[in-house]
């Protein structure tokens, strides 16, 4: 995906937020954003491919076994952000307050185009986890399962 779509939806003259580049080799960090928008949500975030791939999970990530909550894949972000906290202004894109919930390493476990199974060593959230594509119709390709297995 890279970072074009990213770098279009901002303007960073306004926003904090870091304009970053891919690049690799730092690759094992995940974050999870807790992100006060339009509507809260928690953004997780996995450094793979030398951007941080990027996923909006409403209801916050599982932290019981078996639990899948509906994570929506968004544009890849740079690895940089795996340290952004602060306010994004009114009127910018995803305006409103961004706060790390969680960051820490993880271990890929698996991984297809459909599917990416992980293992996450982060301060709250540690184990094995599963990213999950819904199966079907090409405007569903966004929509993903995330849970804790
Ligand atoms: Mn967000």
């Amino acid at each position: 995906m890279g970072l074009e779509q990213y770098k279009a939806k901002r303007d960073f003259h306004k926003t904090t937020e870091p304009a970053g580049k891919e690049r690799a080799g730092e690759e094992g960090i995940f974050v999870v954003q807790e992100h006060h928008a339009s509507h809260l949500h928690y953004d997780f975030r996995l450094a793979l491919d030398g951007v941080l791939k990027s996923w909006a999970v409403p209801k916050g990530i599982p932290e019981e076994p078996k639990v899948k909550r509906l994570a929506v894949q968004t544009e890849d972000h740079p690895l940089d952000y795996a340290d952004f906290e602060g306010t994004i202004p009114k009127g910018e894109y995803g305006a409103g307050e961004v706060d790390i919930w969680d960051k820490g390493s993880f271990q890929l476990q698996e991984r297809s185009p459909d599917k990416l199974v992980f293992e996450l060593m982060g301060d709250r959230l540690k184990g094995p986890y599963a990213l999950v594509r819904f199966k079907g119709k090409e405007k569903e390709a966004k929509n993903w399962l995330i849970m804790r297995l």
